[in-house]
């Protein structure tokens, strides 16, 4: 696909958890629209306190690394940090409400918002949740809703069970896949990457090759893949 304005509109807004997730699920989208001259604006839920720490560091210690990393990813990517919030890592699902008042009054002006699949990408509740209330705005906004999917094909399983294995805590959901990669976009891998490395305390468990065999790795950091996703 040349022109990724023409789908996703050149003000745009993706909505995430965590901070990685703009880097491991969005980062070459992001770059692209970029690249095309669009407003990327990133809103980011939480602070990740309860990611892995793989240093001594207190929880309110491992939210100002994280910010900071954060911070490092999106000027790699060239989106704007426009809000990160301190909900809680790990039981925004208890947060539905707030979620959903917050970001209403937030998304204002965007041609389309894009997060999270119903399946969450990796499972994970929290990102399972900003579907469901992204979508719910979208709608409400009566602007496409845009979701990341996992790759047709044997890269699928492959991806899959290397995400099923990186689960290291209580908080994924067992969920169906129920969307399908309609568009697929050639990304540039080294933003990527160099976006992804930016987060120092996570990457061990972020690293493409360290997930995934070196052909999966380089497919994962080449291409990125979207749907549209209805509130059905
Ligand atoms: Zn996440």
């Amino acid at each position: 696909m040349s022109n990724l304005i023409s789908v996703f509109g050149k003000k745009v807004a993706i909505v995430t958890a965590h901070p990685d997730d703009e880097s491991f699920v969005f980062a070459g989208l992001a770059r692209g629209l970029v690249v095309e001259g669009a407003v990327v604006d990133l809103y980011c839920m939480t602070m990740g306190e309860q990611g892995r720490a793989y240093i001594e560091i207190t929880e309110q210690g491992l939210k100002e690394l994280r910010s900071s990393e954060l911070e490092a990813a999106v000027q790699i990517i060239g989106m704007n940090l426009v809000y990160l919030g301190s909900f809680p890592d790990g039981s925004l699902y208890k947060k539905k409400q707030e979620l959903s008042e917050k970001l209403r009054s937030l998304l204002i002006g965007y041609q389309s918002i894009i997060g999270f699949g119903s399946e969450g990408f990796t499972g994970h509740s929290d990102h399972v949740t900003m579907n469901e209330v992204a979508k719910v705005l979208a709608d409400e906004m009566e602007i496409p809703y845009y979701c990341a999917c996992l790759p047709h094909g044997e890269n699928h399983d492959i991806i899959k069970s290397a995400l099923l294995r990186k689960r290291h805590c209580d908080f994924y959901e067992d969920c169906e896949e129920l969307d399908l990669p309609e568009i697929t976009i050639k990304i540039d891998s080294e933003i990527k990457l160099k976006a992804l490395k930016a987060h120092t305390s996570q990457f061990s468990g972020l690293d493409p090759y360290g997930l995934f065999d070196r052909s999966t790795a380089d497919d994962f950091l080449n291409f990125e893949y979207y749907c549209k996703n209805a509130n059905k």
